[in-house]
């Protein structure tokens, strides 16, 4: 289906233009980035400005969950290490802990030995 050329009305083409769609005949036709064929320089600039937008939003998109990433990863480090602290911590201290705290605890880890060795 063809139509005719928005500017020569006697024209017959195929070709549309890129950002509008309305039929422009050979002549007519302006090279616009990546070989896109527009009506006008109009159309070719519109349309190289949404492109460079939307490269705009896809940066922007990375950039947010590489953000999203780092602060996942150093709620991650802070857990380990706060983990880590923790069981320093309660190793150093574990003799000077009251009986009352310790014992029950250590006889947890002899039951656990003795159902190992069964
Ligand atoms: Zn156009
Ligand atoms: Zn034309």
């Amino acid at each position: 289906m063809s139509s005719v050329c928005l500017r020569h009305k006697d024209r017959e083409t195929d070709i549309r233009c890129a950002a509008c769609l309305r039929p422009i005949c050979e002549e007519c036709i302006v090279m616009g980035p990546g070989n896109s064929r527009f009506c006008s320089t109009e159309c070719s600039e519109n349309a190289q400005k949404s492109s460079e937008r939307f490269a705009d939003m896809t940066r922007r998109d990375e950039e947010a969950l590489h953000a999203a990433r780092r602060a996942a990863f150093a709620r991650l480090v802070i857990v380990v290490l706060f983990l880590f602290v923790l069981g320093v911590g309660l190793h150093v201290a574990w003799p000077s802990l009251p009986q009352a705290l310790t014992g029950p605890v250590e006889s947890w880890f002899d039951q656990i030995r003795n159902l190992k060795l069964d």
